[in-house]
C-alpha cells in the first residue's frame, strides 16, 4: 500500500513535523506488487502469533530436526563442537553404500541463509519456535560448480 500524509508541518516556515495518527493517513491499497502475497503474509502473522503464545523454553537448536540430505532424503545431524559445527548426513555416517554423502555444511552458513530468508517475513531472531512455525524441511544438496542448493520447504 502507498501511505501519504503521515506527518504534518507545524506551519509553512517551520521544518518541524508532527506524526499523525494512523487513521488520519492517506492509504492507497495495492499501488505496487508485494514481496509476498497478502494471503501468505496474513497466514504467517497468524502462525507467529499462535507460536509465540505457545513458545516456552528455548533450549533446542533452532534448526533441530529440519535438515535433510538431498542425496538420500535422510536426516542431517550436527557434529563437531564450538565454532566448528557442521551438518552431516546420518545415513552416510553409518553406511557409504546407503548414501554417498556430501561435504559437511557449516552450521553458521545454514543459519545465516535461513535468517536471511526469514527476514522477508519477520525481523524476529532465529529461534526454535519461529523456525518450526514457518519451515517444514530444509533440503541440503552437495555443491555443484561451487554452488550449493539449499531448498527451504515452507509450511504455508
Ligand atoms: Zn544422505
Amino acid at each position: 500500500d502507498m501511505e501519504q500524509g503521515r506527518v504534518r508541518k507545524l506551519n509553512y516556515k517551520s521544518k518541524k513535523a508532527i506524526r499523525l495518527p494512523r487513521d488520519e493517513w492517506i492509504i492507497v491499497p495495492g499501488t505496487h506488487e508485494g514481496i509476498i502475497s497478502r494471503r501468505r503474509f496474513a497466514a504467517v502473522q497468524k502462525q507467529l502469533a499462535a507460536r509465540s503464545r505457545a513458545a516456552h523454553g528455548e533450549t533446542q537448536h533452532p534448526l533441530a530436526g529440519l535438515v535433510r540430505c538431498g542425496m538420500c532424503g535422510g536426516k542431517m545431524e550436527l557434529t563437531g563442537s564450538g565454532p566448528r559445527r557442521y551438518y552431516r548426513c546420518c545415513t552416510a555416517a553409518k553406511s557409504r553404500a546407503a548414501c554417498p554423502g556430501q561435504p559437511y555444511l557449516p552450521m553458521h552458513d545454514l543459519e545465516k541463509l535461513v535468517q536471511s530468508k526469514l527476514q522477508t517475513y519477520t525481523p524476529q531472531p532465529l529461534t526454535y519456535a519461529l523456525v518450526h512455525a514457518l519451515i517444514q524441511t530444509i533440503v541440503v544438496s552437495p555443491p555443484e560448480n561451487d554452488r550449493r542448493t539449499i531448498k527451504i520447504i515452507w509450511r504455508f
